[in-house]
């Protein structure tokens, strides 16, 4: 039986697993497996939510091994280390409890088909001192930790004596859509938080949005999402800093290159991604920003049978430029990938398809305060859409990942499940 093995459960690998699962693998049609270094799965998009408790995790986890279980895959949770090309395997490192004791030894599973979807990490260009002393959003663990985080330095701050380091200042460094919407969240959370009896002024919480280009939303083209961001961000206080770049952080702030120092109580850094440095080891031709390099089709430049898709892989489009890091690309990657495995399997000798990015649209979610994007695909031309209607089209993303997963009947089941959450349950998840 054809073995398919993909790596990484993430925005696009759920979506190409469930597929192949419930297409192939019930039907014992092939073998499917999902292996990730996590054992549940968050839709990346929503970590910052995560961060700051607007998000109840125990409501959006997916448990892999259940869902697996139901959709006709096999789960088997690890760190892929390596690929033998030879033998067609790959290998897990062993599995490890906090301590470092041995939970799993290395493991090695078989494939005919290898799907790499690990994602990204947050790019730190080498910068000193930012790896020590940043919090960053790239795992449900990290925004979990924020999350802890935040809480008791709202806690402390408030109960400060001295108005002085009553303070509570936070850098954000990277003004993209991570940044802009981290920044309104923390605004709501202390909004929400003062609701509840945390002693947090206004005029004491200050986020500092700091971007080294000459705008936010530097990869967005629509001017008039970029004012209305920006227009926002001001109404609630966040002071924003373009053409600021930062060469060192250290414990108490960040310095840069103009010769200023920001004084900071936490920072967070968002400045763009890059691929896992693990990726090294893989023996595949990776690009500078350590990304897997791929052909058009998404199979790797050295071997057929491998395919990377997502923010892990590089591809080129027609015009010479690359597909963008992005939820809706690696969910229409993968799914282009699990179409073009079929037609290998079966011999076809139509050619595999090859991707080309449309754009569907971008949209930015400033916590409850404002939703501004532009609907391009729908609209066939470009239209600026804010406030509920942007809001609906935002929270559309998610809700069409999770019908993906769960299917229609279970999916709306799900999102009115969440909706009556919202009602009953305190607005942001206070433990
Ligand atoms: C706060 C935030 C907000 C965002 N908002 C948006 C948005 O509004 N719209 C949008 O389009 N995009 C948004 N993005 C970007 C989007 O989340 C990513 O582009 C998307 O998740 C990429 O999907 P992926 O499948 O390539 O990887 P991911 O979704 O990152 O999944 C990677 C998976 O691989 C697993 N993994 C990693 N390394 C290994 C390993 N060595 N072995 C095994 N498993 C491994 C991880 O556990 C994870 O499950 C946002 C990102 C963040 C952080």
């Amino acid at each position: 039986m054809t073995k398919i093995v993909i790596v990484g459960g993430g925005a696009g690998g759920m979506e190409i697993v469930t597929k192949l699962g419930r297409k192939l693998g019930r039907k014992g049609s092939a073998s499917i497996t999902l292996i990730d270094r996590a054992d549940h799965h968050i839709w990346k998009p929503l970590l910052h939510e995560l961060a700051t408790g607007s998000l109840d995790e125990g409501l959006n986890a997916l448990d892999y091994r259940m869902h697996a279980s139901q959709n006709g895959y096999r789960f088997e949770q690890g760190v892929l280390s390596a690929i033998d090309q030879v033998d067609r395997r790959v290998i897990l490192a062993p599995m490890r409890d906090e301590k470092g004791d041995e939970i799993l030894p290395e493991r090695q599973i078989d494939f005919d088909y290898l799907v790499i979807g690990v994602g990204a990490i947050t790019n730190d260009f080498g910068i000193d001192g930012v790896r020590q002393h940043c919090d960053f959003l790239d795992l449900t663990e990290q925004a979990m930790a924020l999350r802890v985080k935040i809480r008791r330095r709202f806690l402390k701050h408030a109960k400060e004596h001295d108005v002085e380091q009553r303070h509570f200042k936070i850098s954000i460094v990277g003004a993209g859509a991570t940044g802009v919407e981290m920044a309104a969240e923390m605004h709501h959370a202390a909004a929400t938080l003062r609701g509840y009896g945390y002693e947090i002024s206004e005029d004491l919480l200050q986020v500092n949005l700091i971007e080294a280009s000459n705008r936010v939303l530097p990869r967005i083209d629509t001017a008039r999402i970029c004012d209305a961001v920006e227009e926002e961000l001001d109404k609630l206080g966040v002071k924003v800093m373009t053409n600021t770049r930062i060469t060192e952080v250290t414990p108490k702030g960040l310095q840069t290159l103009d010769g200023q120092f920001i004084e900071s109580d936490m920072t967070l850094w968002a400045a763009g991604v890059k691929g896992h440095e693990s990726l090294r080891e893989l023996g595949l031709e990776l690009n500078q920003n350590d990304q897997i390099m791929v052909k058009p089709s998404c199979q790797t430049l050295t071997n057929d049978r491998i395919f990377a898709f997502g923010d892990c892989a590089a591809c080129p489009q027609p015009d010479g430029s690359w597909v963008p890091p992005r939820g809706q690309t690696a969910r229409q990657m993968a799914l282009m990938v699990g179409d073009n495995i079929q037609k290998l399997m079966v011999g076809s000798q139509e050619p595999l398809e090859e991707y080309l990015y449309k754009d569907l649209g971008s949209f930015v979610n400033l916590s409850k305060f404002h939703t501004v994007g532009n609907m391009l695909s729908f609209l066939g031309g470009g239209m600026t859409v804010e406030g509920k209607m942007a809001r609906l089209v935002y929270t559309s993303l998610y809700r069409r990942h999770l019908i993906a997963l769960h299917g229609i009947g279970k999916g709306l089941l799900l999102m009115l499940l969440n909706g009556i959450q919202r009602l009953v349950r305190p607005e942001l998840k206070l433990h």
